[in-house]
């Protein structure tokens, strides 16, 4: 049978998606191959968020073509958010690719590869219906959304994932009883603004009502949910937290900009008071141990330094357990490309960014070192540095200082309490109590 690689970069969506398709050319019998540049069929799932993920992208392509020119047979696919509505120029730029294919467009690629390779017993109506991952990992993705209304003007994901489609609860409720089967012990529900799950769904399911459906599925211990927007996350889905024993405590709200000139420019659609509030009532219901994730953008158009001193300032006042930030990065066809020049030098955005990240890493570096001498209880991932590691509820990825003793197989997918011996800004190391 021939081979396939799914290369990835991206988000959590990109990753899941990787992972459902990989289901599929497995269900048509493919062989899985660890190598892009060795695999029958390679398939590219790319990312243009920033110009560096699409740097990426195009990097790796270049080096296909060497194979291809090679190997004229080898079959390459990109799919994900490089392939927007029109493949005219892509098509002249990479003319090694043989299909383009746009985000979890599955169907067309698993069809051609069947149809190239004269694969007739495949069961590739079976494949298309049921793209659950055959050997999931043990703590993994389930997408509930597809595509995003919100259009932030910095952000080419509406233009390329498309408007947003909640996928039927049923539906959903199955998958996770059937990913248990496959050894899965925790789910993240994934959106690309996850708490407006079900507001196109005839019955109004929203997301509390869906992780109610999933804290009912025996074998789930837990549940998160990723990524929110501030003006979606109701009372009622931050009470289901609360209410509902599997669901973890962690919240990831992106503020993106603490300013409220920046946010209106982004049309992120609140103001910096509006978030902090949602912040408060978040603390109010869930108590001030939550673990607060966040994404932020620095050096957007126009944010002066008066503006970036803003978005320092909500850092410092929310004290964050993580994160995610990010220099604006133009992209093109977005509503900031055409309307908002990109006045912030790059060095300028350099230094914001680095400022940024030496704030946020002395926060976690002390909130880390209060957790050293505590107890916490671990679902076991796997291996990763030399060291088995897993996560805690609050999201905090701790090592396992146990010798040579535990075996990785056995392991993975079990609950342990660790005590926290050592922290780092980034992680934790526990020792295993008795
Ligand atoms: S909420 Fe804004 S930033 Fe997030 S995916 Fe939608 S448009 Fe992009």
């Amino acid at each position: 049978m021939p081979s396939y690689n799914v290369w990835t970069v991206g988000c959590q969506m990109n990753m899941s998606d990787s992972e459902r398709l990989g289901a599929g050319m497995a269900g048509l019998g493919l062989d899985l191959c660890d190598k892009p540049e060795d695999a029958d069929v390679v398939v590219l799932n790319t990312c243009v968020v920033r110009q560096t993920a699409e740097d990426t992208a195009t990097g790796m392509l270049g080096k296909l073509k060497k194979v291809k020119d090679a190997n004229p047979d080898r079959m390459i696919v990109v799919m994900g958010c490089m392939v927007g509505p029109s493949d005219t120029d892509l098509r002249r730029r990479f003319p090694q690719v043989d299909l383009w294919a746009r985000p979890q467009d599955f169907n067309p690629i698993l069809e051609t590869v069947a149809f190239r390779h004269g694969i007739e017993n495949g069961d590739l109506d079976g494949c298309l219906a049921n793209l659950v991952p055959n050997d999931p990992k043990v703590a993994t993705f389930v997408p509930i959304t597809h595509g995003c209304d919100k259009f932030c003007t910095f952000c080419i994901i509406p233009y390329r994932r498309g408007r947003e489609t909640s996928r039927l609860l049923p539906e959903l409720v199955d998958e996770a009883k059937m990913l248990v089967q496959r050894g899965v012990k925790e789910i993240t529900l994934l959106g690309q603004n996850v708490d407006s799950y079900g507001h196109d769904l005839d019955d109004r399911k929203d997301l509390a009502d869906l992780m109610e459906a999933i804290q009912d599925v025996d074998g789930i211990e837990r549940i998160r949910f990723l990524t929110s927007h501030p003006n979606d996350m109701s009372t009622r889905i931050i009470q289901s937290i609360a209410d509902l024993p599997k669901v973890c405590e962690t919240v990831n709200l992106p503020f993106q900009a603490g300013d409220d000139v920046v946010l209106a420019n982004m049309r992120r659609g609140y103001t910096r008071d509006q978030y902090l509030e949602k912040i408060d009532e978040i603390r109010d219901i869930l108590g001030d141990d939550i673990t607060l994730t966040t994404d932020v953008i620095v050096g957007f158009p126009g944010e002066d330094e008066e503006q970036f001193e803003n978005t320092i300032d909500i850092v410092e006042r929310v004290r964050f357990d993580k994160v995610h930030s990010a220099a604006y990065s133009e992209r093109p066809g977005t509503v900031a490309s055409r309307r908002l020049p990109d006045t912030v030098t790059q060095s300028e955005k350099k230094r914001r960014h680095q400022r940024l990240d030496a704030v946020q890493c002395a926060i976690q570096a002390e909130k880390h070192a209060g957790l050293v001498g505590t107890s916490t209880d671990i679902l076991l991932e796997g291996r990763k540095r030399g060291r088995m590691f897993g996560r805690n509820r609050n999201d905090k990825i701790v090592y396992v200082d146990d010798g040579a003793h535990v075996d990785c197989n056995v392991r993975t997918g079990e609950t342990i309490t660790v005590e926290v011996t050592e922290a780092t800004p980034w992680s934790l190391v526990g020792q295993p109590t008795i």
